[in-house]
């Protein structure tokens, strides 16, 4: 029986796979950059290269049974190689398609997802791939390319970088022609030009699937600021009828499990959705555990991490279901401090160990459980410096 993981990337949510890992008596290795990458202090042994260091991936995947990835952006011809030599149980399909905006929005809608409209900058066929796009543009060609795509798209309208873009990162928001000089920036890399969507609130769908069965996270609402998710709070309204998912509900979890099942793909997936009303559009897709998940952790009867590695060791997946309403808050670098001093009857504390804290980067985070909206303003809200004022 599988009992060896090897993640690649060693950051917070490699730490959290590796704590279920253990919970679930397997032994947890993780390759990452940084000799203080904070899964180090779980895993059982680690190894630190960079992620094009096909040799460094080889003693990962020889040394362990199964790999997964908690990294994103390990270029695509080093998985193609790993996926020939080990066992990478989720494939590398998932991770490949979702390293570009382009064919990440392209497949959604092929397989019955609503996106908003969006179109390639500079344009180029459908699939094409984002290596082989043009980009060397003069300053007045850019403004040229981007004032063309905004005529198509429309203002408000938001640009971004195919590839490699996170947290607000590599994007501009574009609200009139004033906006285009600065933004057009951007285009030393392929980018695609999306309308701006008017939503209710932004949600995500967190999906397991084994080949036979699919389970699917209870659905929160989550809260950025400044492109970073701050809180969720599950569960999201509109979403459930007491314990029950309403029409709505119902409707958009259907539409992730059918897209993933029809997509082919295994492991973990996490979908990013903007609602409004009973309606909803296609954001982004992960396929690894998501931010927006760590909730689940105390906030419901099983994980998504654990769900992964039950996932990863061949055992059958377990539906989870949610304890009580439940708040999750991140805990920037601002707000160390005052996570450090929190506490109390159903808070749970998370702090990732990384060693250098700057603000905006995502240091820990704490679960509230039971908790509502209403009760994490009342009680906890006040006591944070990023994100008080809800
Ligand atoms: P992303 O990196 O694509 O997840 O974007 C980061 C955040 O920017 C999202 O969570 C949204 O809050 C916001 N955002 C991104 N794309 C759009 C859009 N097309 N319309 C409105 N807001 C957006």
């Amino acid at each position: 029986m599988t009992r060896r993981i090897g993640i690649i990337g060693g950051g917070q949510l490699g730490l959290m796979i590796a704590q279920e890992a253990h919970r679930l008596g397997a032994f947890v290795s993780a390759l990452d950059p940084s000799p203080d990458a904070p899964a180090f202090a779980e895993t059982d042994s680690c190894i630190v290269a960079e992620y094009d260091d096909l040799k460094a991936l080889e003693a990962l995947g020889d040394s362990t049974d199964v790999l997964t990835y908690e990294f994103e952006n390990v270029p695509g011809d080093i998985l193609r190689h790993l996926e020939g030599k080990y066992d990478i149980k989720q494939g590398i399909a998932p991770l490949f398609d979702s390293q570009d905006r382009l064919r990440e929005k392209n497949n959604a809608r092929r397989h019955g997802l609503p996106t908003p409209d969006y179109i390639a900058v500079p344009e180029c066929s459908a699939d094409e791939d984002c290596a082989l796009v043009p980009v060397i543009l003069t300053d007045e060609q850019r403004i040229e390319e981007l004032t063309k795509a905004v005529g198509r798209i429309g203002f408000p309208c938001v640009l971004k970088t195919r590839r490699l873009g996170y947290d607000g990162h590599g994007q501009e928001v574009i609200k009139n022609a004033d906006d285009i000089p600065a933004a057009s920036a951007l285009l030393k890399v392929p980018c695609v030009l999306e309308g701006f969507v008017d939503f209710d609130y932004e949600s995500s769908v967190i999906m397991v699937r084994d080949g036979e069965n699919i389970i699917h996270f209870p659905i929160g609402r989550n809260f950025h600021k400044g492109g970073i998710l701050d809180l969720s709070v599950v569960p999201a309204e509109g979403m459930y009828e007491g314990e029950n998912e309403s029409d709505t509900g119902r409707k958009i979890t259907a539409a992730c499990e059918k897209f993933m099942t029809e997509c082919g793909y295994l492991g973990i997936l996490a979908i990013e959705l903007f609602v409004k009303g009973d309606e909803f559009v296609f954001n982004e897709m992960a396929p690894r555990p998501h931010n927006s998940g760590h909730y689940t952790i105390e906030g419901c009867t099983t994980n998504q991490y654990r769900e992964l590695v039950r996932f990863l060791l061949g055992e059958p997946l377990n539906k989870p279901h949610l304890i009580a309403p439940t708040v999750m808050k991140n805990i920037l670098g601002q707000d160390l401090e005052a996570a450090r001093e929190i506490s109390g009857k159903g808070v749970f504390v998370h702090i990732y160990g990384k060693t250098e804290s700057r603000p905006k980067r995502k240091m820990g985070h704490i679960t509230f459980v039971p908790c509502t909206l209403e009760q994490y303003r009342e009680n906890w809200a006040g006591k944070f410096i990023y994100g008080n004022d809800y």
